[in-house]
């Protein structure tokens, strides 16, 4: 089935995000006086993958090594502007006051950047006549075919390879050294706003990260997950979003202590 879309410019889209960011676009939003997150998962990974496992391979291009305590894992920090309400950038008049310097997110919005999330245009903000039978196609198929989205969504996921050893450095210098276990919710960090263009940069001129594996912290809010993880030798640490002193901890299921 085709899928035709084209924006209205409404700004619907513009308004309580967290919108991740690469290590350049980061830099950026910062350097405009803006605030970004450091949101934190860890994924156990005791063993190399096979390479016909695709989201195994797309969790480990855009993760760096890390260990916890004795268990081996990768860890996902994604960068984000966030804000609630209306983005510091929306005009008045609804349009974008960074429109050429835009993030690669919101040139890409309402396509998925991850291969393993289907657009679901119910779940957009974009009004319905936006995606009119009349407008240009997008998807054919369950495949992006607007040939420039295509092209955003490969550099984007391209810039999120290429800065997990940034991150991985920045986090370092940040003093970031605990995630949530993944898939159970979320460390976010927000590290005032000269210390993490330091960090970033820093990080950046560094360079090269090979070899350096960090150690890590994993937590959860479920005491279940926290005794399991310490029991095959992880670092593991029970939080809540109460007690988590240098982070938010957003959990996804509810706190068992
Ligand atoms: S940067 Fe521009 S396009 Fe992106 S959310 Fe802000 S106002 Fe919208
Ligand atoms: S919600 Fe959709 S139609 Fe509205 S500005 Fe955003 S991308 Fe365009």
């Amino acid at each position: 089935m085709d899928l035709n879309f084209e924006c209205t410019m409404c700004g619907k889209c513009c308004h309580d995000l967290k919108l991740p960011l690469s290590v350049s676009e980061a830099l950026l939003w910062l350097e405009r006086g803006g605030d970004v997150q450091f949101l934190c998962e860890a994924v156990p990974w005791p063993e190399e993958p096979a390479e016909d496992n695709l989201l195994a391979q797309h969790k480990r291009r855009r993760s760096f090594a890390a260990s916890s305590g004795a268990l081996p894992a990768r860890i996902v920090v994604v960068i984000a502007a966030a804000f609630e309400g209306a983005c510091p950038h929306l005009l008045p008049n609804l349009s974008c006051g960074v429109y050429e310097e835009r993030p690669t997110v919101c040139r890409i919005y309402p396509a998925e950047v991850n291969p393993f999330i289907e657009l679901n245009t119910q779940q957009k903000a974009c009004p319905p006549e936006a995606w009119a039978p009349d407008k240009p196609i997008l998807m054919r198929a369950h495949r992006i075919v607007d040939v420039q989205t295509a092209a955003l969504i490969d550099k984007s996921r391209m810039a999120d390879a290429g800065d997990t050893g940034t991150k991985a450095l920045a986090c370092a210098h940040l003093g970031i050294d605990t995630a949530a276990l993944a898939n159970e919710g979320l460390t976010i960090y927000l590290p005032p706003r000269a210390q993490s263009v330091a960090a970033l940069k820093l990080a950046r001129e560094t360079g090269d990260t090979t070899g350096y594996v960090p150690d890590w912290k994993v937590a959860s809010n479920r005491q279940e997950t926290v005794e399991t993880l310490t029991s095959i030798g992880a670092s593991s640490v029970f939080c809540t979003s109460l007690n988590a002193e240098s982070f938010q901890y957003l959990g996804f299921f509810a706190e068992s202590a």
